[in-house]
């Protein structure tokens, strides 16, 4: 019997909200134009809802489900973040996420404000009828908390186009007559989903990459052509990162998801990965392929490791045993502060999940225009603007970080993570001032 209270889940949850909230603590130390004040408002989220509400089971059985939406910070645009279903999920969690959606928006410059949401649920033991009604439900708790201009949902871990259609669907059976389809993206295509969105998170973390080392920006590795790359998970972000890394030239060699990983120096045949993963529910037992723990895979000898999974896979336990050079960050909070302190001082560089993984917001962007403007792009279209964004916010962090590099009064490093918070925050501040305070 699965528990879905949030005590349960409590438990079981790594520390997002100290990890989120002691990045923004050491990124405020470095603006010291930003006043208390606003200090306070950016740590905080503006908004937090916590539902609970009953679903009939498939069996007769009535079951209570627990939900959380968080609205962090609105000065750039409505709310943006993803629906998470997951057994860990908590109020703290959202919120952390929350929090990192509002740098993400900010960094990849899209008029977008930070949210999430999520729904304490473990969906490989519920099924798809059961799914809907969680969802449909969740939706209409959530009822004018969420819409086109105030708060706009997409998909996080476990939940996935189906899910977005039905929170569509939802919105639109709630508010008749006019045109709903910006309420929330990640949707199928042929119901105004945009072309690319599926891939585009994990598609960004290679551009982002390709970018960096372009720059100069990993000691030690040129170029991804022929570089070894160790990706965790292979879930949305982890299969199109793989992919991504592949088709620019790297080779995969290890993948992995909940339940262990596979490794082949020759590299990966990403296909048949997909295929056995279809077949048996797992990436482990692939033919011609090493098992390996996911402890093993983050210890893969690479040039690469994109954690694409989890937060909190990479810690004090574990961060000197990484023995990639570049670490991309495809999930959010994959990497703790005692982590990435770790990793810098062994000159390993982090791409933080806010300028990595980005590329999925941008695409949910352009999906929330074309579905305001009743147009659909092409996907090369879609795929060179995102491209353009990226490489814009790669360049924007580094050229940050240099400046960081010559401020004489700060003791901890100015890694990446810290110029790309920088940047976020300073952004949200000028906005907020420049809009003043209400009233
Ligand atoms: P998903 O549900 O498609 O995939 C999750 C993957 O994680 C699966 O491969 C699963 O097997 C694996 N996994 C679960 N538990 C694990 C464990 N204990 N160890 C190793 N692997 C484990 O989710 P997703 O959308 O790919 O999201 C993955 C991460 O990327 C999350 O942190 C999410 O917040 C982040 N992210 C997603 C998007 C997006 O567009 N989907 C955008 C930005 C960030």
């Amino acid at each position: 019997m699965n528990d879905h209270s949030p005590s349960a889940a409590r438990a079981a949850t790594p520390d997002l909200r100290a990890t989120v909230s002691r990045q923004f603590d050491l990124a405020a130390a470095r603006i010291p134009s930003l006043k208390s004040g606003l200090i306070d408002f950016l740590r905080y989220p503006k908004r937090t809802i916590s539902l609970c509400f009953p679903v009939e089971m498939n069996d007769g059985s009535v079951r209570t489900f627990h939900g959380y939406r968080v609205v962090h910070n609105t000065a750039k645009g409505p709310g943006k973040g993803g629906m998470r279903y997951h057994p860990d999920v908590t109020m703290d969690e959202v919120i952390a996420l929350a929090t990192l959606m509002t740098w993400k928006c900010a960094l990849i410059d899209v008029p977008f404000g930070g949210a999430k949401g999520g729904v304490i649920c473990d969906t490989k033991a519920l099924d798809e009828s059961e799914l809907r009604r969680i969802t449909r439900r969740f939706i209409h708790e959530l009822g004018d908390n969420i819409g086109p201009y105030t708060d706009v949902p997409a998909p996080d871990m476990y939940t996935n186009e189906q899910t977005m259609a039905w929170v569509y669907d939802t919105y639109a059976q709630e508010h008749p007559g006019r045109n709903n389809l910006p309420v929330v993206t990640g949707k199928p295509i042929d119901m105004g989903g945009s072309l690319g969105r599926s891939d585009a998170t994990g598609l960004g973390t290679c551009f982002a990459a390709e970018r960096l080392v372009m720059l100069g920006g990993v000691p030690g590795l040129p170029s991804l052509q022929g570089a070894r790359v160790a990706v965790q998970g292979f879930g949305n972000v982890a299969n199109a990162g793989a992919r991504s890394f592949q088709a620019a030239g790297a080779r995969i060699v290890a993948v992995s998801d909940s339940q262990g990983g596979i490794y082949c120096e020759d590299g990966l045949d990403l296909d048949a990965v997909a295929a056995f993963k279809r077949e048996h529910g797992t990436v482990v037992g692939l033919p011609n392929t090493q098992s390996l723990t996911n402890e093993d895979l983050l210890a893969t000898d690479c040039d690469v490791l994109v954690p694409a999974a989890m937060a909190g896979q990479i810690h004090e336990g574990n961060a000197d045993a990484i023995r990639a050079r570049l670490v991309v960050e495809g999930a959010n909070g994959p990497v703790t502060p005692a982590g990435d302190a770790l990793l810098a001082a062994r000159g390993v560089v982090v791409l933080p999940d806010i300028l990595a993984n980005a590329g999925g917001v941008c695409v949910s962007y352009y999906e929330w225009v074309q579905n305001n403007e009743n147009e659909q792009w092409d996907l090369e279209d879609v795929n060179r603007k995102m491209k353009r964004k990226m490489e814009r916010a790669v360049d924007t962090v580094l050229a940050r970080q240099r400046r960081l590099d010559r401020s004489p009064d700060v003791a901890e490093a100015n890694d990446l993570r810290m110029a790309a918070i920088v940047v976020a925050v300073e952004r949200i501040a000028d906005i907020t001032l420049k809009r003043g305070i209400w009233p």
